[in-house]
């Protein structure tokens, strides 16, 4: 392993303008990285890192490297990239077992965040480092939000949890598990107790319905709530997924390792949306993998597909008459997620768009003064990498609209 990373370090050209930077959703400064890890200075690297990226580790091991840096690195136009990733994975993982956040002194503001997935733990450690109160109010028990209960345990081992956990304490952030905001806590109460601002970061948690007859069987499921506790869920032999994104592939893998004998993955178009790295391992896992299927309903031998008909562009414009069953012990639903809209019921001017994600301003405000978001509540469904910079970005906008407010 050592070996390898340090000759994917050895190959790489440090570009005047590198590409990989660039491909990179939080640009990296990944040269001056690697110039880094081969001078063995690996926790000045380290810090580098983590000052750019607070969740550096995860990043490292669950972004889709093959769109970002690797996709971009310019070796790849003529051979093989550099894993840039394999050596951020080493020095990231090498340097949050030590490291410490050097923090400024307190302002004596507090800002409430709400929601402990990859926003909420970013814009907390900002505003923390920057002298402010941070108190985190989180639904669950665990923090990490859906890196914890969506991403499975063989992609992104939990333990890492942990190692968070004691970073965020260790800059005096509060965290409040089990607490959901818009539930007996309201955004208002918040402000009455003192907050000066809040930041939401409470991500996408509802399953997109199909509407269709059969839905609410004992035997179907939804992707996420599946994967936020697979060992509770008995899917049985033959598992048909409906879907074919990134939490379809998930599903699939995790169905495999609890027992499931075939497990098929049905698109309505001719094309899957899950990366491609993440097609390759459910394929690898033995999933099969069926396009151009539109279900039509669900019954307890399992769902009814119909044929799509495209035309020479690949558009979808009609159905065959046909309507064929696909036998199943169990149906999963993965077709995206949605926020839910328990915030926005609750806030007196907070306004949501017709996809229910939060309606926010160039600063990251909201319609609510003084409430900032970021994350999938804000983009929809995204990544890890896209939620940690906007919520970057969100935290000096609530520095810089606390010190002007006073
Ligand atoms: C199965 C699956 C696999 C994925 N795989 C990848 C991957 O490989 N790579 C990648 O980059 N991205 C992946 N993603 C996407 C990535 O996990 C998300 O984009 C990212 O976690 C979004 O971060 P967030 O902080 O905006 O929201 P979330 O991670 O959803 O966190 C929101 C947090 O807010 C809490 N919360 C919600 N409402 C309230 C409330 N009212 N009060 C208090 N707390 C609340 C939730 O409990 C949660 O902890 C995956 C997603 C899923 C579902
Ligand atoms: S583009 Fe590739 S070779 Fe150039 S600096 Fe980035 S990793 Fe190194």
């Amino acid at each position: 392993m050592s070996l390898h990373i340090e000759n994917e370090a050895a190959r790489c050209l440090n570009c005047k303008v590198p590409q990989c930077q660039k491909g990179c959703p939080i640009h990296t400064p990944i040269p001056q990285i690697i110039g880094l890890f081969k001078e063995q200075k690996i926790m000045e690297a380290g810090k580098l890192l983590y000052e750019n990226n607070p969740l550096s580790y995860i990043c490292a091991t669950v972004c889709d490297h093959g769109s970002q840096c690797y996709g971009h690195c310019v070796l790849g136009k003529k051979g093989t990239p550099v894993q840039f990733f394999e050596i951020e994975k080493f020095i990231s993982d090498t340097y949050l077992a030590r490291m410490t956040y050097d923090r400024k002194p307190s302002t004596g503001k507090s800002v409430g965040v709400i929601g402990c997935g990859p926003a909420g733990m970013t814009a907390a450690i900002v505003l923390a480092r920057n002298g402010y109160d941070v108190t985190i109010f989180e639904s669950k028990d665990m923090i990490g939000g859906m890196t914890q209960y969506g991403i499975p345990e063989f992609r992104l081992g939990h333990p890492v949890f942990v190692r968070y956990k004691k970073l965020l304490l260790s800059l005096g952030i509060r965290v409040r598990p089990n607490t959901t905001i818009g539930g007996a806590l309201k955004i208002e109460d918040l402000f009455r107790d003192g907050y000066a601002a809040i930041f939401v970061g409470t991500g996408a948690w509802r399953p997109r319905t199909l509407n269709i007859q059969g839905e609410s069987l004992a035997h179907v499921h939804y992707g996420i709530s599946y994967l936020e506790n697979p060992s509770h869920h008995d899917l049985g032999a033959h598992v048909v997924i409906i879907g074919m994104g990134n939490v379809a592939m998930d599903v699939a893998r995790t169905a495999f390792r609890g027992g499931a004998q075939t497990v098929t993955l049905v698109s309505n178009s001719l094309h899957a949306t899950a990366s491609e790295h993440e097609m390759d391992y459910t394929r690898l896992d033995g999933a099969e993998f069926v396009y151009g299927k539109s279900v039509t309903r669900i019954t307890e031998e399992g769902p009814l597909f119909r044929s799509v008909i495209f035309n020479d562009e690949g558009e979808a414009v009609g159905f065959e008459d046909d309507e064929t069953l696909m036998p199943a012990t169990s149906v999963v639903i993965a077709v995206s997620q949605m926020p839910k809209d328990k915030l926005i019921q609750s806030t007196y001017h907070l306004e949501g768009n017709d996809k229910g994600l939060l309606v926010v301003d160039d600063n990251y405000m909201t319609t609510r003064e003084g409430v900032f978001a970021a994350g999938d509540v804000v983009t929809g469904p995204k990544t890890v990498v896209h939620a940690v910079d906007g919520a970057k970005k969100a935290a000096e906008a609530i520095m810089r609209y606390i010190e002007q407010n006073g």
